[in-house]
């Protein structure tokens, strides 16, 4: 399991939580535009040696998000490009986010392709050409529960219909984007509408039923992906 870092606190945190359980935990390093206004002139510096440490595996997540716009835009953009620098220099994958961004976020790294070591752009709820737009630039996709959820992305059917699996990475988003398919014996189990690790296998059933493949495929071929990905 990999642990995301949203900020330079969160990202220490969740390294130090990885570290107490090794091969099990990984963690990332990066700053979440929701919190790019917390990036100052120190945050390169700490994640830099954050990333220094084996378990701490990917430098993000770090992207641009116009949809909530919880950093000033300029914050967000200067921020994203201090981190795909970093990438660079320490030539670790890149967890990316992007969310109603697309072209900004775009312009912003084809600048940097290049150079920048692989990346995977998680929680993918894109139009279908802007997953082809990935695709093209060699990104991964990282789908999350949302692909269960026929109201608000019924088109991501088709975007899953297009991905090779061999680009293709499941993730939970814990706790958000719990999947629609998750029975409620199970919810009640946990934390009702909070999503858990042990709901990633209905992200990957919903795959296996758009793609018409079975389960177990989609679940050898994502954890290998994810594991030759991160190194893991
Ligand atoms: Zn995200």
């Amino acid at each position: 399991m990999i642990l995301t870092g949203t900020s330079v606190r969160n990202s220490e945190e969740s390294a130090k939580m990885a570290r107490q359980y090794p091969g099990v935990l990984y963690a990332t390093a990066g700053i979440h535009p929701h919190d790019a206004k917390s990036f100052d002139a120190q945050s390169i510096s700490k994640l830099r040696k954050l990333l220094e440490l084996k378990h701490v595996v990917s430098v993000g997540e770090c992207g641009l998000d116009f949809d909530r716009d919880f950093s000033p835009r300029n914050k967000q953009e200067e921020c994203y490009k201090a981190q795909l620098e970093l990438a660079i220099e320490v030539q670790k994958p890149l967890f990316l986010h992007e969310r109603s961004a697309f072209s900004s976020f775009m312009n912003i790294t084809k600048d940097y392709l290049p150079k920048l070591p692989k990346a995977v752009v998680h929680c993918f709820t894109g139009t279908l050409q802007e997953a082809k737009t990935y695709l093209d630039n060699g990104f991964y996709l990282g789908f999350t529960g949302a692909i269960s959820d026929a109201k608000r992305f019924s088109h991501l059917k088709e975007v899953i219909q297009y991905v090779p699996l061999d680009r293709m990475m499941i993730e939970t988003d814990a706790p958000f984007m719990l999947p629609k398919n998750v029975p409620n014996s199970l919810l009640k189990k946990y934390q009702e509408r909070r999503c858990e690790p042990a709901f990633l296998p209905y992200v990957a059933g919903t795959i296996a039923q758009f793609k018409g493949i079975t389960l177990a495929k989609v679940a050898e071929e994502t954890t290998r992906n994810s594991k030759s990905f991160f190194e893991i």
